[in-house]
């Protein structure tokens, strides 16, 4: 089997970094359809309207909230009847997906500039598209990955610090889920085998995560960014997005795509339950005992759900347990990159024994 590795174009990362995104897109054209989320729409629009007028003619419109087809369409004709030779898009995941995905629909260059380092979303050629309603539909692959990706950790010590916390949640599945893939021989996101870059980035954002992922959260929650908080915004966004594109997702990211068909779940974020995720699928594939410590003991310290409690899930039944198991092991999905054999049974076994192991912790604490 072929290996192939996949990078965004350019990825700059700084304290004040947006003060150079005007003369980084004008490298890709002169108009520009920017995607904001309502948030950035509201109260930080100026900061890159200033940056990118310097350049570019430039339209914005806001976005509607929904990674989804629809939302895709409505955008794509308005940044179509703007003429826009590149599309931006600023705010969190599901924004810079969307924009990714109207970039691909006009055939276009894209600049992502994320507002909070809480997903792997923003390197990736990758879109998840969910349904109007929040529900996990599909994943759109992307011929290429974003042209631009420009992080600025002014603005993101400037996000409330659970976002951090969620973006080392995401972080946190991509050693594992990579190290699944390569032990199994399964393929990446791209179909193809992950290379040796690929795993070796993505066991440097777990190292990194476990020596600079406390003290970063501290200080973003002080408001300083630090050393450590740009290893961790780095680890977030750049080493997690390349760890899962080429390395290759795995159970965490399927159990993540079963939590989102509840209801209950809806506004934990992503990282939360891919956080969730993975405590489970450490349990399920048998990982030993001072490595799921080491695990847990990292969730606690900066606040990820070890419980189903904490994942808005308290009392969940049986029945809704197996709705989970059974859209984490649908047919296609990267629960089946693991190098075992894994139903819907196991899975529902070990979303209980992770939540039972969380909650014994802490009594225990
Ligand atoms: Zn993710």
């Amino acid at each position: 089997m072929l290996s192939k590795t996949q990078f965004p174009g350019h990825y700059i990362q700084g304290y004040n970094a947006t003060e150079v995104l005007g003369e980084q897109v004008s490298q890709f054209g002169s108009t520009c359809f920017a995607v904001c989320d309502p948030f950035v729409h509201e109260n930080l629009w100026q900061h890159y309207d200033k940056t990118l007028t310097q350049k570019l003619k430039v339209q914005n419109e806001t976005f509607g909230g929904e990674c989804s087809d629809e939302e895709v369409q409505r955008l794509a004709e308005k940044a179509g009847a703007f003429n826009s030779e590149v599309v931006i898009g600023i705010g969190g995941g599901k924004t810079l997906d969307t924009a990714k995905a109207v970039a691909h629909a006009l055939n276009v260059p894209v600049a992502i500039v994320p507002t909070l380092a809480s997903t792997d979303a923003p390197c990736s050629a990758l879109s998840v598209i969910y349904t109007p309603d929040g529900q996990f539909k599909r994943y759109l692959v992307l011929p290429r990955n974003p042209e631009i990706v420009l992080v600025d950790t002014k603005v993101i010590s400037e996000a409330p610090p659970e976002f951090l916390a969620a973006g080392m949640g995401d972080a946190l599945a991509t050693w594992f889920e990579a190290q699944s893939c390569q032990q199994a021989g399964s393929p990446n996101m791209s179909g193809m085998k992950g290379s040796v870059s690929a795993f070796t980035l993505a066991e440097l954002c777990y190292e990194l995560l476990l020596e600079h992922g406390y003290e970063a959260l501290c200080a973003c929650r002080a408001g300083a960014v630090t050393p450590a908080f740009e290893h961790i915004v780095e680890a977030n966004t750049l080493l997690s997005g390349l760890g899962f594109e080429s390395g290759g997702l795995g159970a965490a990211h399927a159990i993540h795509n079963g939590l989102t068909m509840l209801e209950q779940a809806h506004d934990k974020s992503h990282g939360q339950k891919v956080a969730f995720g993975v405590l489970a699928s450490l349990i399920m594939t048998d990982r030993p005992a001072g490595l799921i410590e080491e695990v847990y003991a990292f969730c606690e310290s900066i606040d990820l759900p070890t419980t189903f409690a904490e994942i808005d899930l308290e009392g969940v039944d049986h029945e809704q347990l197996m709705t989970v198991a059974q859209r984490a092991c649908a047919e296609g999905e990267t629960i089946h990159n693991e190098p075992m054999p894994v139903d819907e049974q196991r899975v529902v076994n070990a979303l209980i024994a992770a939540d039972a192991l969380g909650r014994a912790r802490k009594e225990r604490h």
